[in-house]
Formats: C-alpha cells, sequence, structure tokens
C-alpha cells in the first residue's frame, strides 16, 4: 500500500536519514520506536512530504515517485491520501474545534462546508468530544487538543495516517484518553504509522515494531520479536531503559 525505498535526508553535514526502506500493507499500525535524535521524526515528514528527502522512491497505491523531484502536483497527490498527527496537535488557536476538523476538508480538499461540517461533526464524536465541538483549542485539555488534531486526520479519510509521538506532550493521566482513540483507529484497520514511547500501547495495538538508532531501521519485526526477543544489541539497550 506505502512503501519507501532508500531513503536519505541530511541537515547540513548530519546524516539524519541513512537509508531508510519500508513497506506497509493495509490496516497496518507500525510503531517507531528509538532513541532521540535517532531520526523517527524526520522520517515521518519525509514520508508526509513537509521535509523533501535527498532521496528515495515512494510507492502509494499505485503511484511511484522519486521522493527528492517529486512534482508539485504529485507531492500534492501524497499530501491528499495521508494525514498528520502533531506531537503539539498543532491547532488553529482562533478556530474552534469543528472549524480546526472543517478547515482540512474545506481548505484542504475543497469540500463544500455543510458536508464538510457533517463529516467533521462525526469525527468529533468519534473521539468522544460532540459536547466540545465548539471550544476553542485554550479551552480544551491536552488530550482534547490531540483528539481534535486526531479528528482532522481521521475526517480526511487518509489512506495513512502518521502519528508523532501523539502523547508524549500530555500529563501522564491524559495520555489514557488519547491511546484509547488510537486503539479504536488500530480496531477500524485504519492505516498507522505512530512514533511513541508508549510500550505497553506498542506491544498491544503493534502489526510491526520498528527500531531506529542513528538514521537506519535497526530492528523490525512484530511486537513480541522485538520486545522479547531482539537482535541488536542496541535494541535490547534501548528497551531495558523502559523496563
Ligand atoms: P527524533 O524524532 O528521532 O528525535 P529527529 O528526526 O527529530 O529525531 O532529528 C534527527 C536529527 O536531525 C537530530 O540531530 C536533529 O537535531 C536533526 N534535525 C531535525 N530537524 C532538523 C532541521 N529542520 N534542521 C536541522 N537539523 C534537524
Ligand atoms: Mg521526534
Amino acid at each position: 500500500m506505502l512503501e519507501i525505498k532508500n531513503v536519505k535526508k541530511s541537515f547540513g553535514k548530519q546524516e539524519v536519514l541513512k537509508d531508510v526502506s519500508l513497506r506497509v500493507e493495509k490496516g497496518d499500525v507500525i510503531v517507531i520506536l528509538g532513541p532521540s535524535g535517532s531520526g523517527k521524526t524526520t522520517l515521518l515528514r519525509s514520508l508526509a512530504f513537509l521535509e523533501k528527502a535527498d532521496g528515495g522512491v515512494m510507492t502509494l497505491g499505485d503511484k511511484s515517485l522519486d521522493m527528492h523531484n517529486a512534482s508539485s502536483k504529485d507531492i500534492a497527490w501524497v499530501r491528499k491520501r495521508t494525514a498528520f498527527v502533531f506531537q503539539n496537535y498543532n491547532l488553529f488557536a482562533n478556530k474552534t474545534a469543528l472549524e480546526n476538523v472543517m478547515l482540512g476538508l474545506t481548505a484542504g480538499r475543497g469540500m463544500k462546508k455543510d458536508e464538510a461540517e457533517r463529516i467533521a461533526r462525526k469525527a468529533l464524536r468519534d473521539v468522544g468530544l460532540e459536547d466540545r465541538m465548539d471550544y476553542y483549542p485554550s479551552r480544551l485539555s491536552g488530550g482534547q487538543q490531540q483528539r481534535v488534531g486526531i479528528a482532522r486526520a481521521m475526517a480526511v479519510k487518509p489512506d495513512v495516517i502518521f502519528f508523532d509521538e501523539p502523547t508524549s506532550a500530555l500529563y501522564p493521566e491524559l495520555t489514557g484518553e488519547v491511546l484509547k482513540v488510537l486503539r479504536n483507529l488500530a480496531d477500524k484497520k485504519t492505516t498507522m504509522i505512530i512514533v511513541t514511547h508508549e510500550m505497553a500501547f506498542a506491544r498491544d495495538v503493534a502489526s510491526q515494531v520498528i527500531f531506529m538508532d542513528d538514521g537506519y531501521i535497526l530492528e523490525q519485526g512484530r511486537p513480541e520479536e522485538v520486545f522479547d526477543n531482539p537482535e541488536q544489541e542496541r535494541t535490547k539497550q534501548f528497551l531495558s531503559s523502559y523496563s
């Protein structure tokens, strides 16, 4: 469904993604683990074309494109089929929850306002925010703001949703409500790539776990393989810091 091959990305002299290849099937929940600075965010941002890779080939559906030389038309095509959930929610402060979700549909996809509103209301209900639709972000908790961010991503019905540490800006007592929404999405076979440090969640929900270190995918497998029987010393070290 989504495949990338040999993705590379440097910032100045620093090689952040050295050679990353990855294949995602429909309904997969891929969890990416790895230490800070290993390139996880850069990988997700490159997949979503929020960052332009220096090299690599992406295949999404029936279309293959050169990630460095993709035309603006191709980039728009990929953006229409993907959605991104940010660590810090990235909501418009001067728009209500409902307006934030609608914007992705009207401004983002040219949908008519009344249809956008219908879909946005449903998405907000699905994340348990039926009673907060008219609230501005400043009056919502972090967990609620992140659920608006997830509703905004779901509303556009993307082929795949990228989540970059969706719970790491939250107070610990608020992570559960967001993880619950992610579990629901996984149960509905939503294709997702999630960068997280929530190990229990990863073990439960992931179809594949990836361990990234220093710009490479060092290890990949089913959760029980990676968590209980990691092949690489680096993976063992990393996981032991969480147990
Ligand atoms: P992770 O998400 O795994 O913590 P990142 O992808 O954010 O890692 O960052 C990997 C490396 O790339 C870090 O050393 C970071 O400082 C660097 N980096 C990330 N984004 C930029 C940028 N826009 N400009 C310069 N360096 C960056
Ligand atoms: Mg990051």
